[in-house]
């Protein structure tokens, strides 16, 4: 299903059925008089991507919505695949969205707990040490249409089991030699209930408790608990997890512990985008893209870096809502969610991307004008600002052409156009280099149309936007497209990866762009509209005497044309 119909994606109601579950709850304070607590839990074992996003403003934005509080778990028992740049990083994300948890825990604080309850199920006979291997066990675990069989290991006394799980902790046992195992029921019908692994053994350095442990709860044992010691009332998770439901709710009854309520919900999937922390390391480490913040990542970092707002993804995140079945929404979606609020609170300026040098002839030679320009037309209190002009601009390649198509109105010989807020001016002639192409073009202007009109009423069909040359800062400009060239990146020929759909133009350098002088104070923070051009914004890269500005998005916006065809 693809979410293209505008009647699905109504901004006012966005459809919630999360938000209707709790505030039923509330309603028949199901919790008593206890707030709604809710949790965002990220394995730190890469970034956050926009689909994490979706998670957060449920987790965090329900909460708030109801008074409630959101803790930020990180879900840390797998030691080998996590690190601290991921928890920092993931920290800095969820604030840049907005949000600020209550408090910041990590299932590496509840270890000592998850241990005295797995020697409690092992003694009232719920667990046992299985010294199959990982194969073994596989092989056990039977199909979806056959049952499983009875570990010769099941049956171990609860004494043998003590002894040998309290080894296992000790250090006496190799990596892999045992496991621990809820004693539940082989033949269920739901494989995670066939008597899952709840403990292996890893001499691994965790990042937080060091060498403390080696042996690690699985995340199926660690996840539920550790709701439940939060006294999370609402734990909403994707809907992959609702076949674990079931294996949560079993440990919490047997240990008779606080039982958090899990509802799942869609997992985001956008067009055109891999959400895959696995996938996404992946083209990290083999360079496929600069880094976890490369502009082309679905990562909030490299969305952030490409000039996107948290306002706007958490506007697209209201509205694209929860429901209980998976689809994919259009990235167009995304783009005019974001599109829609740079229109609102980016800065205007003049840039040209791939110049083209203009000579005025009749213009005073040295003279230098300032033109007053509003810095945003759609907010007034932006104010306005001077632009210099003079008889030597640069102008668009693309603003001119020797021989015009037909319905070419902008710049031709002897065709006349206006120069956004200053003059008319026509063309006369062009000057080539050695190779043919040309290199100037030569005008006149008429000095009676200074501020883009004509006393005499004259009507031009085109303004093009220009920067003065001796005024013009240089800039490098990164344009991005789509990484993936499908809608469905995964679909793939059998053998073949997604970089097999990676689109090899989805970064495009250009290295003489031309920037209009107050560019030079530009800030990170800031956005521009490069009038006529599109959204851009800063990029770190930059120093003092070198800019370089990323595209965020060009102007024109596809959503609204899909949203117009779909009402049509
Ligand atoms: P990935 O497969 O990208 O690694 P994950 O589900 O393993 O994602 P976690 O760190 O375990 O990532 O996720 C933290 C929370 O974010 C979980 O509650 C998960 O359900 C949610 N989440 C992850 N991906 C999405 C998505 N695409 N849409 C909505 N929620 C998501
Ligand atoms: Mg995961």
């Amino acid at each position: 299903m693809t979410n293209s119909n505008p009647e699905s994606q109504d901004t006012r109601t966005p459809s919630n059925f999360l938000r209707d579950i709790i505030a039923e709850d509330v309603r028949t304070k199901k919790y008593g008089d206890a707030q709604i607590q809710t949790r965002f839990p990220p394995e730190p074992n890469g970034y956050l991507h926009i689909g994490h996003a979706k998670a957060i403003c449920i987790d965090f934005g329900l909460a708030d919505e109801f008074g409630g509080k959101t803790n930020l778990r990180f879900d840390d028992t797998n030691p080998e695949k996590e690190e601290q740049e991921y928890v920092d990083s993931i920290m800095q994300d969820v604030r840049w969205l907005g949000f600020e948890w209550d408090h910041l825990c990590y299932a590496s604080d509840y270890f000592g707990q998850l241990y005295e309850w797995a020697l409690q199920l092992i003694k009232t006979g719920k667990a046992y040490v299985d010294d199959l291997s990982a194969e073994e066990i596989r092989q056990h675990r039977g199909t979806l249409t056959d049952p499983g069989k009875d570990s010769p290991y099941r049956t171990r006394s609860v004494e043998e089991n003590l002894d040998l799980f309290v080894r296992m902790k000790q250090g006496e046992f190799p990596d892999g030699s045992r496991v621990l195992r809820a004693k539940i029921d082989m033949a269920s019908p739901n494989i995670n209930m066939r008597d899952p692994v709840m403990y292996r053994i890893l001499h691994a350095t965790h990042q937080r408790t060091g060498d403390e442990w080696c042996i690690y709860p699985m995340y199926d044992y660690a996840h539920g608990q550790s709701d439940s010691i939060e006294r999370v009332t609402h734990s909403m998770c994707t809907l992959e997890f609702a076949d674990h439901q079931p294996l949560y709710r079993w440990y919490i009854e047997q240990l008779g512990i606080f039982p958090s309520q899990q509802i799942e919900f869609d997992r985001l999937n956008i067009t055109y985008t891999l959400l895959s922390k696995r996938k996404l390391l992946q083209f990290v480490q083999e360079k496929t893209v600069r880094g976890w913040d490369d502009p082309r990542m679905p990562t909030l970092s490299g969305f952030r870096r490409r000039g996107f707002t948290p306002e706007a993804i958490r506007a697209f995140c209201a509205t694209i809502g929860a429901s209980r079945t998976n689809g994919t929404t259009d990235i167009e979606m995304l783009e005019h969610f974001q599109r829609d609020d740079l229109n609102r609170r980016a800065s205007r300026a003049m840039a040209v991307l791939r110049p083209l040098k203009l000579v005025i002839d009749n213009y005073p030679e040295g003279k230098v004008e300032f033109v007053e320009v509003a810095n945003n037309p759609e907010d007034p209190s932006a104010g306005t600002r001077q632009v210099p002009f003079s008889g030597e601009i640069y102008v668009e390649q693309d603003d001119f052409r020797e021989t015009p198509p037909p319905k070419y109105y902008r710049l031709s010989l002897g065709k006349e156009v206006r120069l956004r807020n200053a003059y008319f001016i026509t063309a006369q002639r062009v000057v080539k280099n050695e190779g043919g192409n040309i290199v100037e073009v030569h005008c006149t202007y008429d000095p009676a149309s200074r501020g883009g009109n004509s006393p005499d009423g004259r009507k031009v069909k085109s303004t093009i936007h220009w920067v003065s040359t001796s005024h013009a800062l240089s800039a490098e400009i990164r344009l991005y497209d789509k990484l993936f060239t499908k809608a469905d990146p995964g679909d793939v020929e059998e053998g073949e990866s997604v970089l097999s759909n990676l689109n090899p133009n989805s970064l495009e350098i250009l290295l003489g762009a031309k920037l209009e002088p107050s560019l030079a104070n530009a800030k990170l923070d800031d956005r521009f509209q490069f009038e006529r051009v599109g959204y851009f914004c800063l990029d770190p890269d930059s120093t003092a005497g070198s800019l370089v500005f990323n595209r965020t998005l060009p102007l024109k916006d596809s959503w609204a044309r899909i949203e117009k065809r779909a009402g049509a």
